[in-house]
């Protein structure tokens, strides 16, 4: 039986009026006018129906949710940002608990630390630890939640310098699957802490993260240079030599896209194959303009907006064109190369995207990612020099299988140049093979954490481990 099969008898009235008394949040069912804008998540690809949708105010509401959906047996989604690709973050017939109302967030300037409760958006985050010209390593979309982002890993613009959001961890509260409340850390109860840092949302709901942070801007040389599609292999092959030398400071990405019809580019563009450079550099602008000078120096771009920008401009830069309700499916892989074949194949495809909204990224890791040792935390592979993403989009339904089944053609045809594992954050609902592929020999030691936080999987709606019973 597949986690989206499940059913279970009706919920007694008497028992949701219970629920809905003991909350400090609000409870929704179907029958509340809110209902169709509660369950919304930002991929529209995912439309479902939860009997319950409880929003919580604070760890109480959590523990009360976690209690009920255990003792009624509900499949039970849990929501911070609502980003899920997979559609994780909603459930038929099941309950969601939702921490998108927990939004507290607390910076220590002087320990240069920050407390964020799990409902908090990038968006959030950086405005509050950019106050004190703080920040921790956070997503390319400032509506992405932190919560879903930092249990997966966490891969962003300062990540070469100060590793992974979950690299950056130093603590979280934590309800698990029997109702406890943990604190989680190196010093206390530190293998769910190990769990927590990429084992995603297996192991309980996290109520709170306590991060690392770092100097950064408030102002960082940062943006995109657009080259003409066409060129696309020439820019390619030139990213994979100019990156070998990057310093830590700088994090890229090259886009392979349709232009949109944004003001930022010239309108005879629009509609039309673009390759696209982005990077920000964390350092100082002078040094950041010098290290990502060699991008403009390939020529005639036709559009170059890179420059000194807020750092929380660059980090809602592309909001616009990621707005919920659009049809999206991600097909990811760590390259293990780049070579002339590769560029070739991506090019090729590219050639043949069925949709305008669709992205190919192929992103540069490495730099302090790649120091941390790779058993230190649950996250799959640090030792990938790239990671392709396959970001296939639809305005609505229509045409989405089409652009499904081009982005598997090209993953697919990419084989040769794929490790074989992923970052379960980019995963779609690919079954438990490729969850087993994306932790590697980490598998066994998170079955094992499995089987002693949450033995009846009571949350496997995520990229799951599961239990060995
Ligand atoms: C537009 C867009 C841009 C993205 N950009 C990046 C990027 O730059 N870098 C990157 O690394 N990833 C990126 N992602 C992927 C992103 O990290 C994942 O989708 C992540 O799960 C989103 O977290 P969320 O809290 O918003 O999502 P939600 O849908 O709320 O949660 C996703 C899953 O996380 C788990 N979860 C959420 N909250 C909790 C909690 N409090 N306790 C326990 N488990 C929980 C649940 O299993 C849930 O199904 C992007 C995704 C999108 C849609």
């Amino acid at each position: 039986m597949t986690t989206e099969q499940v059913t279970h008898a009706p919920l007694a009235d008497g028992s949701i009026a219970e629920l809905a008394q003991g909350l400090r949040g609000e409870l929704i069912t179907p029958a509340d006018d809110n209902y169709d804008e509660a369950r919304a998540i930002w991929n529209g690809a995912h439309d479902r129906r939860p009997a319950l949708i409880v929003r919580c105010a604070g760890v109480a509401d959590v523990m009360r949710a976690v209690e009920f959906a255990r003792s009624e047996e509900l499949l039970v989604a849990v929501r911070g940002g609502k980003h899920s690709i997979p559609g994780f973050s909603t459930v038929d017939d099941g309950i969601v608990i939702d921490l998108s109302p927990m939004q507290g967030v607390r910076v220590d300037p002087g320990a240069r630390t920050a407390v964020a409760q799990a409902g908090v958006t990038w968006s959030g985050f950086d405005q509050e630890t950019q106050a004190f010209g703080l920040a921790t390593t956070g997503g390319l979309v400032s509506t992405t939640g932190i919560a879903g982002f930092t249990l997966g890993g966490g891969i962003g613009w300062l990540m070469r310098k100060h590793g992974l959001t979950c690299d950056n961890l130093i603590s979280a509260d934590v309800v698990t699957a029997d109702g406890r409340f943990l604190h989680a850390s190196e010093d206390e109860n530190a293998d769910l802490f190990w769990g927590l840092r990429g084992g995603g949302g297996n192991f309980g709901v996290v109520t709170s993260f306590e991060y690392r942070l770092h100097p950064v801007g408030p102002t960082v040389a940062a943006g995109p240079v657009f080259y003409p599609g066409d060129r696309a292999a020439e820019v390619l092959r030139f990213y994979r030599e100019w990156v070998k030398d990057a310093p830590d400071e700088l994090t890229t990405l090259v886009n392979l896209l349709t232009a949109p019809p944004a003001p930022f580019l010239p309108e005879e563009w629009h509609g039309k194959p673009l390759v696209a450079i982005i990077g920000v550099h964390s350092g100082s602008v002078p040094e950041g303009e010098r290290a990502m000078a060699p991008l403009r120096e390939l020529g005639d771009p036709v559009a170059d907006l890179m420059g000194p920008l807020p750092y929380v401009a660059m980090q809602s830069l592309i909001d616009p064109l990621y707005g919920s309700g659009a049809h999206n499916y991600f097909k990811s892989g760590w390259l293990g190369g780049l070579d002339d074949a590769a560029i070739d194949t991506l090019v090729r495809h590219h050639d043949t995207v069925t949709s305008p909204m669709t992205e190919i990224h192929v992103q540069h890791i490495g730099g302090a990612v790649a120091r941390v040792p790779a058993d230190a935390t649950a996250f799959g592979d640090r030792s990938a020099p790239f990671l392709l993403n396959i970001v296939a989009r639809t305005p609505t339904a229509e045409g989405y299988d089409e652009a499904v089944a081009w982005a598997q053609g090209l993953h697919g045809a990419m084989a040769p140049s794929l490790t074989g594992g992923t970052y379960v954050n980019f995963l779609s609902n690919e079954g438990d093979e490729r969850v087993r592929a994306a932790y590697g020999d980490k598998y066994d030691r998170l079955v094992a954490l499995k089987d002693e936080y949450d033995p009846t999987n009571l949350f496997r709606l995520n990229q799951n481990i599961m239990p060995s019973s």
